[in-house]
This record gives structure tokens, sequence and C-alpha cells, in this order.
């Protein structure tokens, strides 16, 4: 997609320090990282977001996740790290073109990615039976 920044990563119009790239998948340190070693694993095809990347590319790309993070996580001297899928604006995605960042993690480091909230789940019995009634 011609205005898609990170099809210009993968094309090479634009840098990227690249970390993994097969056939396709690239995988590239994050321009502005969370945690030292964060990085961006994507399909070298243009999908807009995950609920409209084929199952069969996600699987894909976990495959790589799971490939790559030791090394990375090996390299910034770390033992943990998340993994995040940020889909749509209001969850904070800004890049419209899917991708899964590793977050390496250490001990300490400040970084709350799940902070607890006032209970929401008065309803969680009918909300569960909603939900499963949408899922076809
Ligand atoms: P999102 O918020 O869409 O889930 O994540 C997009 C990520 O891409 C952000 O963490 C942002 O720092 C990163 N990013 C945006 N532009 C560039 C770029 O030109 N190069 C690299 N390496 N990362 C970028
Ligand atoms: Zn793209």
């Amino acid at each position: 997609m011609s205005d898609c920044i990170f099809c210009k990563i993968i094309t090479k119009e634009l840098p990227a320090h690249k970390i993994y790239e097969d056939d396709e998948v690239m995988a590239f340190l994050d321009i502005h990282p969370v945690s030292r070693g964060h990085a961006l694993v994507i399909p070298k095809k243009h999908f807009t977001d995950l609920v409209n990347t084929p199952p069969e590319v996600v699987a894909n790309l976990m495959a790589i996740v799971q490939k790559i993070t030791p090394s990375i996580i090996e390299a910034v001297a770390v033992a943990a790290f998340n993994i995040g899928i940020n889909n749509g604006s209001e969850a904070g995605q800004v890049i419209n073109h899917t991708h899964i960042h590793i977050i390496p993690r250490a001990k300490d480091d400040g970084l709350n990615m799940w902070p607890e909230q006032p209970s929401v789940a008065s309803d969680i019995e009918t909300l569960a039976k909603k939900i499963k009634e949408k899922i076809v």
C-alpha cells in the first residue's frame, strides 16, 4: 500500500533496524521503544489490522514471534517479555498495517501494561452469554 510506512520499510523506501526477514515476514526494532529491544513483527503483505488478517498469516507471524523472541531477550539480557497487538485506534493502533509488538521486560522496569481497573464485572454472566451467541 503506497502510503503505508511499514510497506515502505518492506520495500526499503524507508530505513529500519531489521532483525529478521523471510519471504513472508519482517521484524525490526521499534523507533520509539517502550523497552530496550522492543521489536515489531509484520507480514510483508499489507493487512490493516488483526481481524482483517487471514488466520494462516497470523499463525505464521506468531510462529516467527516464538522463533525470534528468545534471541531478542537474550540480547538485552532479560528473561521475560510481553507481546501486544493494538487493534483499532481506540486501542492505540497508529499504523494500519498488522503488527505484533515484542516488548522485553525486566524486573521492576516500571512498565504497567495492565493497570488494575475498578470492577466492571457486575454483568459478567449475561455478558458471557451475549458474546457466546455472537461467535459464529
Ligand atoms: P501501534 O501503536 O500502531 O500498535 O504501533 C506502531 C508502532 O510503530 C509504534 O510503537 C511506533 O513507535 C512504531 N513506528 C512508527 N513509525 C515507525 C517507523 O518509521 N519505524 C519504526 N521502526 N517504527 C515505527
Ligand atoms: Zn502496509
